[in-house]
Parts: structure tokens; C-alpha cells; sequence
């Protein structure tokens, strides 16, 4: 088991207004949640500065979607580690399957962007999983070990989060069973050779099923898309039962 961490993947969703208001309700609606449990929001670059600022270190942290490799240098459109590190930025989605499927992510780019992260002192939270087809051709567990593997090589496992995230069942409403969920998680983390590494569930987690989900012995938190949007919602399933 591994430190219990809900965070939320606004993908492409919220301005800075929309997110200091979403603050603003989530702060007041946690007051109540266990202090073991680490809350992350991992919002679009552009309103991290200011979410930083509104959160001053509290209990919840602030996570980026992507960084690359290099410090600096002409790769228009990319986020280097130190412009989010000075942003207060503690955590970094790497590997998502909508980069993976619509930017080009490969295996190899998300290894890279896991050691940046490292190297500035982020944590990465490396997202894997398998495609409808992979898993109708039984292919679930190749598959993940593969995007393990080439994910992890040279990685330090004393700073790293992994998402199991099923394709299929990412905005879907298709949620894995949790014992399924957790059956493959149980797969990834005998890959690992730190065996407190956080393992999250992802895809269409939601305030109705992250009771079920979080009460299996291998699952050790949430990424949570759609339903981190709202923060009624999201404090819902921060404060599981
Ligand atoms: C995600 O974006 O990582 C995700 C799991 O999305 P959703 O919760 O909407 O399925």
C-alpha cells in the first residue's frame, strides 16, 4: 500500500476565475476530510499561478499535465520543470492516454518526462493502460507490464504514482469492476520493486462508485477527470467512506 492520493485531471477545462471559484467551494467542503488522505488538482497551466497563490501550501496540492525533458530551449508549446516548480507545482500527469492517443505520448517521451519531473524535485503520476481491443484480445496485462517497464527504466521508485487507467473506461460511465481494477493493479505493483508506491485507479470514477473503489486492499487513491469538475462533487469522493 502506498499513500492515499485523490487528484483530480481537469484536462483542458477551467480559467483562472472558474478555478479560484472551484477553491473556493472545495476548501470549505474538506474541513471534515481525513488529513492522510493527499488531494491534488492537476489543472491547466495557465490558472496554476494563481491557484497557487489562493492555496498557500494547504492541504491540497497542485499538480501540472505534462512537462518536458528539457529545461528550455525551442519546443514551442511545451512546460519545463522548472516553470512549474516555481509555481509551487508538487505533482505532474505524464503519460495520459489522450496524450498518448492525440499527441504522439510514447512509452519511450513518458519515461523521459518521469525523470525530468524527478530531477526538479515533482513527483509524476505515469498513467498506463489498455484499449477496449487489447483487453477483448486478452492482451490487459501484456500490454500494462510493457508501458511499465519502458515507463520505469532509470526511474527512481521512491518518488513516483501510477494510474491504472483503462481506456475504455476513461469519460465513458464504463468503470472498471473495482475487483478487476484491482486485480491489475495488483499486477503492475509486483513489477515494482518499491512496494509503497501509490497504484491509483482511473476511469469514470464518480461520487456513487469511489466507496467501492477505494475499499479494495490495492488501490491507493484516484485520478478523477469529468467528476473532479465540480467541487461539491469531488469533495464527495475525497471524503469516500
Ligand atoms: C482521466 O482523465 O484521467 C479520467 C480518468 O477521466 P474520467 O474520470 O472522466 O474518466
Amino acid at each position: 500500500m502506498g499513500k492515499i492520493i485523490i487528484a483530480g485531471n481537469w484536462k483542458m477545462h477551467k480559467t483562472q476565475a472558474e478555478a479560484l471559484e472551484f477553491l473556493h467551494v472545495l476548501k470549505s467542503s474538506l474541513e471534515e476530510a481525513n488529513e492522510a488522505r493527499e488531494v491534488v488538482l492537476c489543472a491547466p497551466f495557465t490558472a496554476l499561478g494563481i491557484m497557487s497563490k489562493s492555496l498557500h501550501g494547504g492541504l491540497i496540492r497542485l499538480g501540472a499535465q505534462n512537462i518536458h525533458w528539457k529545461e528550455n530551449g525551442a519546443y514551442t508549446g511545451e512546460i519545463s520543470g522548472p516553470m512549474l516548480t516555481e509555481l509551487g507545482v508538487e505533482y505532474v500527469v505524464v503519460g495520459h492516454s489522450e496524450r498518448r492517443q492525440y499527441f504522439g505520448e510514447t512509452d519511450e517521451t513518458a519515461n523521459y518526462r518521469v525523470i525530468a519531473a524527478q530531477s526538479h524535485g515533482l513527483t509524476p503520476i505515469l498513467c498506463v493502460g489498455e484499449t477496449k481491443s487489447q483487453r477483448d484480445a486478452g492482451e490487459t496485462e501484456t500490454v500494462i507490464i510493457n508501458q511499465i517497464k519502458r515507463g520505469l527504466v532509470d526511474v527512481d521508485q521512491n518518488n513516483l504514482v501510477i494510474a491504472y487507467e483503462p481506456i475504455w473506461a476513461i469519460g465513458t460511465g464504463d468503470t472498471c469492476e473495482a475487483s478487476e481494477a484491482n486485480r491489475v493493479i495488483g499486477v503492475i505493483r509486483e513489477q515494482l520493486s518499491n512496494q509503497e508506491v501509490t497504484i491509483q485507479y482511473g476511469g469514470s470514477v464518480k461520487a456513487n462508485n469511489i466507496d467501492e473503489i477505494m475499499a479494495q486492499p490495492e488501490i491507493d487513491g484516484a485520478l478523477v477527470g469529468g467528476a473532479s469538475l465540480d467541487p461539491v462533487g469531488f469533495a464527495r469522493i475525497v471524503n469516500y467512506h
